[in-house]
């Protein structure tokens, strides 16, 4: 009986009802909370091979403390997309960046940019551009200290929103960078002829390079041709020694990966650029 048909559905059922219930209350701590301390930015340094500095870095979000614990962003990311809410998220998170970035400014650390991400959703804003810059002239910040990240899907979506936003942001000196290189979605032809500053190999291409000469020997003559074009070329998931011998092989401009440093938060993040200067 325990494993009849009536028994499997039930079972499911609750499962089910669960999986409901835990992502009403992950979208009630994204509308409610976003105010206070429960969401943090962390920052991931980024490892300039030429200078062996770290000028650069990731913004990642984090929900380390709330009514229902942690929230990692595999779940709440999803989710704040599915719901729309990642588009007014996104503008808090910048306008936090912006200020940290004024913050390390007013302590003499010197910063090359902060890189935030964007979501697909972001791009269908009609009002995007006039945002992003009202957020960043507002609180004062260079333009040139800021570098958006978008992904290698957003591109295939909207090629020409995306392009035409390019072009805009680089007029007033704001950065652009391509994430997720090589999981398969852009049309080489495409990213090749949009003036991206930066292109982000996926985690994905760097470990699958370890373990396959072909795809090593593909990713290296990729990295040649964007830097070729004028694109700086990051290598992401840089996790050991081999790995990262690997990347400065292919040429690559910078690195990030947690063989330099893991995401921190913003106080941590101070400390090791201060640590460096
Ligand atoms: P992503 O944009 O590709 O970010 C890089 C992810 O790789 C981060 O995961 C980072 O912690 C992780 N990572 C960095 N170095 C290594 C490494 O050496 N090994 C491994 N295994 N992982 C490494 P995280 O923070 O969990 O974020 C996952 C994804 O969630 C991000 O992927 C991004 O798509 C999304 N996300 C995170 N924060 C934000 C945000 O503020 N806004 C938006 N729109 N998306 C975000
Ligand atoms: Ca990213
Ligand atoms: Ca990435
Ligand atoms: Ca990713």
């Amino acid at each position: 009986a325990k494993s009849g048909k009536y028994g499997q559905i039930c079972y499911c059922d609750k499962e089910m009802l669960e999986k409901l219930e835990r992502r009403r209350k992950v979208i009630q701590v994204l509308k409610e909370k976003l105010d206070d301390e429960s969401f943090q930015m962390y920052y991931q340094p980024i490892y300039s091979v030429k200078s062996g500095r770290f000028f650069y870095a990731e913004s990642l979000m984090r929900i380390p403390d709330s009514p229902i614990g942690p929230i990692y962003p595999s779940e709440f990311i999803p989710v704040a997309e599915e719901t729309g809410l990642i588009v007014n998220i996104t503008y808090i998170i910048l306008d936090k960046v912006c200020k940290f970035i004024n913050h390390l400014m007013s302590k003499g650390i010197y910063v090359g940019s902060i890189h935030v991400n964007f979501s697909a959703l972001q791009f269908s804003q009609p009002n995007l551009s006039e945002r992003v810059l009202e957020i960043i002239r507002s609180n004062g910040t260079p333009m040139s200290a800021i570098k958006i990240e978008f992904t290698e899907s957003t591109l295939a979506e909207s090629p020409q929103v995306v392009t035409d936003f390019t072009m805009k942001m680089k007029e007033h000196g704001i950065k652009m960078g391509l994430d997720d290189f090589g999981t398969g979605y852009s049309n080489i032809a495409t990213v090749i002829n949009i003036p991206f500053g930066t292109v982000k190999l996926d985690k994905s291409l760097v470990w699958v390079s370890m373990k396959n000469e072909n795809s090593a020997l593909a990713v290296k003559n990729l990295t040649r041709t964007f830097k070729e074009l004028g694109m700086k070329v990051i290598a992401e998931g840089v996790e050991t020694e081999a790995q990262r011998k690997l990347v400065v092989d292919f040429g690559v401009d910078q690195i990030q990966g947690f063989y330099y440093a893991k995401p921190m938060p913003e106080a941590e993040m101070e400390e090791f650029m201060l640590a460096q200067s």
